[in-house]
């Protein structure tokens, strides 16, 4: 259906008003508009509104499919993935994957190990059409000497396909060794990374968290927190980081993961949070499918009561940027996922409520995330810009929504990509236990 010299029109395809800031169209009432858009040379040439009459000769028509930028998943752990058959969660919760996933990692993280379950995961993303992708790294000694290496070869590899960003990981607790913190901060600079930690309410918090920021605004580093990923009340490191943003003045990008315990609080707390967190200009994504798998997880066979989420919508009434992303994948924090961002779109309009309207929400997997890792226009469909788009079945969010999806086109430089999801068995010898 695309044809492979990567010179085209396309008639006929929906596009979002959210995702195609310069559309002059009439877009109906659940923000789509029927246009049709001109490739050359691997490039979009034009976007314009569709009319018979400015369709030319040799038009490809869809149908009314709809076509959507390449996502952009700015939060996950491709270091961890697919460990499960070998190391699974034993209960379900929280302590259950932490505990598990450090002795596999003490016990099996080499480089080779890493290397081939991280191409796996990318090999994936790529195949459901994603462009850009963040991952942490487990940073805690001596893995970083192990991982950081990978990433940066690994991001070679996949350069040109997925543009890739790593953020080291760590709980907050590890910066109290100063030397040593300092020298990863130094080994994550020089790998262009993000600076990132595990923030919980501990009593020298707001000391370790100075630390954090005192060494980005040294290194010019962008900042990534895992912070209250927890349904007690009392965690409040979100509110800490946006302070510490605040005091320490820092003008570089900070995007906050999880949030959950901000949606178990009173009312008058969320509110002075939120306008400290939108003050500090945090970004905040959401990990809704391991929020929900890990959130609320019961010992005594009890039914779940909440869903574990963040409150997004707060957050963006209020301009916080927010997105949501992958998280963990077949691992002891998630016993499922591949990297596909459109079911991630999927659950997280289902959780999340992303509909009636839906507004802008396109964008928490698209040009949000891109803003947050400085990824130049990416997660928009604009003349000017790469043709890299995903040419869907669905011709409205009901069709969009409620099948996989499988038969996608990917379209990367205006080719349609060959779309081949690795096989699990290639991970078979890395798994015995
Ligand atoms: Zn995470």
């Amino acid at each position: 259906m695309i044809p492979a010299s990567g010179s085209y029109h396309l008639a006929n395809v929906r596009l979002h008003a959210s995702l195609t800031p310069g559309l002059a169209a009439a877009f109906d009432a659940d923000g789509f508009a029927l246009a049709n858009i001109a490739v050359a040379d691997g490039r979009i040439s034009s976007v314009v509104a569709h009319r018979q009459s400015n369709t030319p000769a040799g038009t490809i028509d869809l149908g009314g499919r709809i076509v959507m930028p390449c996502f952009v998943d700015c939060h996950t752990h491709i270091d961890k993935g697919h460990i499960w058959p070998r190391k699974p969660n034993p209960d379900g919760t929280f302590m259950g994957a932490l505990n598990a996933t450090g002795a596999d990692r003490a016990a099996r993280w080499s480089a080779d190990d890493v290397a081939r379950r991280m191409d796996f995961s990318l090999r994936s993303a790529y195949a459901h059409g994603t462009k850009g992708l963040r991952t942490h790294l487990d940073s805690v000694a001596p893995q970083e000497e192990i991982s950081w290496p990978v990433f940066e070869t690994m991001r070679e590899q996949w350069r040109g396909r997925i543009e890739l960003q790593a953020a080291c990981l760590l709980g907050i607790e590890g910066v109290r060794d100063g030397k040593w913190f300092e020298g990863l901060a130094k080994r994550v600079a020089a790998a262009k990374g993000v600076l990132g930690v595990v923030t919980y309410m501990l009593p020298d918090l707001e000391e370790l968290l100075d630390q954090v920021f005192a060494q980005a605004i040294k290194l010019g580093l962008d900042l990534d927190f895992h912070a209250d990923e927890t349904d007690a009340a009392s965690a409040i490191s979100l509110k800490k980081i946006a302070e510490a943003a605040l005091w320490n003045g820092f003008e570089g990008n900070i995007l906050v993961g999880h949030c959950c315990s901000l949606a178990r609080q009173p009312d008058l707390d969320v509110l002075d949070t939120l306008d400290k967190v939108a003050k500090a200009r945090l970004a905040v994504v959401s990990l809704p499918m391991c929020n929900l798998y890990l959130q609320d997880r019961r010992a005594d066979n009890t039914t779940p009561r909440w869903r574990g989420v963040t409150l997004l919508h707060e957050m963006k009434a209020r301009g916080i940027p927010v997105a949501v992303a992958s998280d963990n994948t077949r691992d002891p924090f998630y016993a499922y996922g591949d990297l596909d961002m459109l079911e991630v779109y999927r659950m997280a309009t289902r959780i999340l409520h992303f509909d009636h309207p839906v507004g802008d929400w396109p964008q928490a997997v698209t040009s949000t995330p891109a803003k947050v890792m400085r990824l130049d226009g990416f997660g928009m469909l604009a003349a000017g810009s790469a043709a890299d788009f995903v040419v869907f079945r669905g011709r409205s969010w009901t069709e969009l929504l409620s099948r996989p999806e499988s038969d996608r086109i990917v379209v990367r430089d205006g080719r349609a990509i060959e779309r081949h999801l690795p096989d699990y068995a290639e991970l078979d010898e890395l798994m015995v236990k």
